[in-house]
Order: C-alpha cells, then structure tokens, then sequence
C-alpha cells in the first residue's frame, strides 16, 4: 500500500470566498472576535510579529496537509494564502504612499485563482515557513513606516471599496486574525 500521506494528490479548488470584508472595519467580526476598535494603526507591526510566530508553529503541525472537511484549505494551504495576503496588502501600503496621498487605485488580486495557480496543497512546510517568516516581516516594516499626516491617505480597491492607510491596515489584520481562528492556531 502507498504512503498517501507522503504523496498527496490534488484536493481540488477549495470553495471560492466571494464575500466582501470590508464590514470588519465598523463592527467586530462574530467569527474570529475581531474587533476594529481595538486596532490602532502603531499596533499593526506588533500583532503582525505575533502572528507570524502563531503561523509558524501551525505549520510545524502533524496535520498541516490536511483538509478538515471537503472544500476547506488545510494550514498548510492557508499558510500560504496568509504569505500572499501579507504581500499584497503591502504593496498596496507601498502603492498608497508612493501616491503622495492622491487616490490610487489597487490592481485585482484574484486570491482563489492564485491558490490554483501556485498549488499552496503541494507547498513545502519548511520552505513555506521560510517565505512566510519573510513576507510578515516586510509587511511588518512597512505598515510601521506611515506618519500619522499619512495615515487618511486613500486607496480604491476595484471593486469600488475604499481604503486609507490606517484602514488597510485594520483590513489587514482582520485578514490575519481570522485565518488564525480559521486554523485554531
Ligand atoms: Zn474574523
């Protein structure tokens, strides 16, 4: 008999998450407990270190390839949607800045396409972990970079939702927070 656990074969597209998040932004989020008002934009890096660290030692599990129930990423899969996540929400910080505080507009990010596209089930934990580490690292950086006049600066997502400085960066730790519960990590 094979060692299925060894050679994981292809689980398929998790169910797509089509929901707009923007609501955690003015009331706190049933799931994850989340609650904006808690978030000030100078604890951003701090809970972002933290996290990274509470990712870490998810992905040092025995059951991180394992999807707990049909259509739902395993840790390791949702490790590697947080590493992305960290990413884009910091080039967007980037984008926000490098507009003076005229509006910029955010490029598309297609979250369950690109889940696809790089196969996060194949990912490897150690290199993962590694990729990781880095990406909360920057993402932990830059969002301590703003000064307080920098923070009202705005960003439009496209789908017409708009962000400042200071509620990306809120958006952004709802984002970590709850994959973290997501994982019970
Ligand atoms: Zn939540």
């Amino acid at each position: 008999m094979s060692d299925v656990s060894a050679h994981p074969s292809d689980p398929g597209p998790a169910t797509p998450d089509t929901a707009d998040w923007t609501w955690v932004l003015t009331r706190p989020c049933p799931d994850c407990g989340f609650d904006p008002d808690d978030v000030r934009p100078e604890g951003v890096t701090e809970i972002l270190l933290d996290a990274k660290r509470r990712y870490a030692a998810v992905l040092a599990r025995p059951d991180a390839r394992t999807r707990p129930s049909a259509g739902v990423w395993s840790p390791l899969e949702y490790c590697a949607h947080v590493r992305d996540v960290c990413d884009v929400m910091r080039r967007r910080l980037e984008q926000i800045l490098d507009g003076g505080g005229e509006q910029v507009r955010f490029a598309d990010w297609d979250q369950d396409a690109t889940a696809a596209e790089k196969a996060y089930w194949q990912s490897d934990p150690a290199q993962l972990r590694v990729e990781l580490e880095a990406a909360f690292d920057a993402a932990a950086a830059a969002f301590d970079r703003p000064t307080r006049a920098q923070l009202s600066w705005p960003g439009l997502r496209s789908n017409g939702s708009r962000f400042t400085v200071e509620s990306l960066g809120r958006y952004f730790v709802h984002d970590v927070v709850h994959h973290l519960w997501d994982v019970r990590g």
